[in-house]
């Protein structure tokens, strides 16, 4: 039975398109301004790139296609505001009852990929040092998951040992790669982002049917 729970942040506690779409926004409203364009009308590419192409090179092709030349330090300057902007986030149904609720019982702590400045900025939209004791920035560690670094420093700053810690996260290769890497048990949350990524760990629907899930156990 674990003691602590060791919890992803995006697609897992709440939807990332969220940040994204915030900072598009955001971005499209600052080329808008620097170039004299319609925010609408540069959000709305923004978006159509995304989905045609994936991440990547947005903020590039979306200056050419406006006929602006992407110059380096232009688009360095936007995707360091990008990761710098005070998103507008909510998490999914259900999962503050359910922090509520794991608090009570569980040491929390979360543990997160990602840009440092960027994955702050979330955590702080999300209020989520409400619910966790410790929140844990891998790539401040320069290990991301999977590597087990991330959650051995959330248990190490718990007090617990590891083999009394549960990883629960979206992504089987990272969150549940990460658990493995450390000597824990990991609970997926099958967000359909990575739901074509095969995984026979034990998993739930989504963040919100945890509690049901270990009070099963
Ligand atoms: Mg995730």
């Amino acid at each position: 039975m674990p003691t602590t729970l060791l919890i992803d942040l995006d697609d897992t506690l709440f939807d990332e398109r969220q940040y994204v779409d915030s900072g598009f926004r955001f971005i499209a409203g600052n080329m808008a301004y620097l170039f004299d364009l319609s925010a609408g009308d540069v959000y709305d590419h923004m978006q159509k790139l995304l989905a045609r192409e994936g991440r990547g090179q947005i903020f590039d092709h979306t200056l050419e296609a406006f006929g602006i030349e992407p110059k380096p330090e232009i688009v360095a300057g936007l995707v360091r505001r990008y990761r710098t902007h005070a998103p507008s986030l909510g998490f999914f149904p259900g999962v503050r009852e359910a922090l509520d609720e794991l608090k009570a019982t569980y040491k929390l702590a979360l543990v997160t990929n990602g840009h440092v400045a960027m994955q702050a900025r979330k955590v702080a939209a999300l209020a989520a040092e409400n619910w966790f004791e410790v929140v844990v920035f891998c790539d401040k560690l320069g290990h991301p998951k999977p590597a087990p670094e991330g959650p051995l420093a959330a248990c190490k700053l718990l007090g617990v040992k590891p083999r009394n810690a549960l990883m629960v996260g979206d992504n089987p290769e990272t969150d549940g790669g990460a658990a493995r890497a450390a000597g824990m048990g990991y609970l997926r949350i099958n967000t359909a982002r990575f739901a074509a990524t095969a995984s026979d760990a034990p998993s739930v629907a989504t963040f919100a049917d945890v509690p049901a899930y270990l009070r099963g156990l």
